[in-house]
């Protein structure tokens, strides 16, 4: 009989750190940042000040050249 109480303890204890081991798994883990390799911004570098930018947030000349702003496209263009 003292077995059996051993036995229904450590079923028990068995049954509870199981549990607790996919609790502790919980939600799939986010995307941390965009993977490895993958570029979903592609940076260019201002050719005047050399600051680097998303493309879409840069200012683009007649020439297709990509610049950090307005000022830098109008200083480069003369
Ligand atoms: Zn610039």
């Amino acid at each position: 009989m003292k077995y059996l109480v051993l036995l229904a303890v450590l079923v028990i204890a068995y049954m509870v750190w199981r549990n607790a081991r996919i609790e502790r798994r919980g939600p799939p883990p986010g995307p941390r940042g965009p993977a490895p390799g993958a570029d979903p911004q592609e940076m260019i570098a201002c050719p005047v000040c050399g600051l680097h930018l998303p493309r879409a947030d840069a200012v683009t000349d007649a020439k297709g050249l990509a610049y950090c702003s307005q000022e830098h496209r109008l200083l480069a263009g003369d």
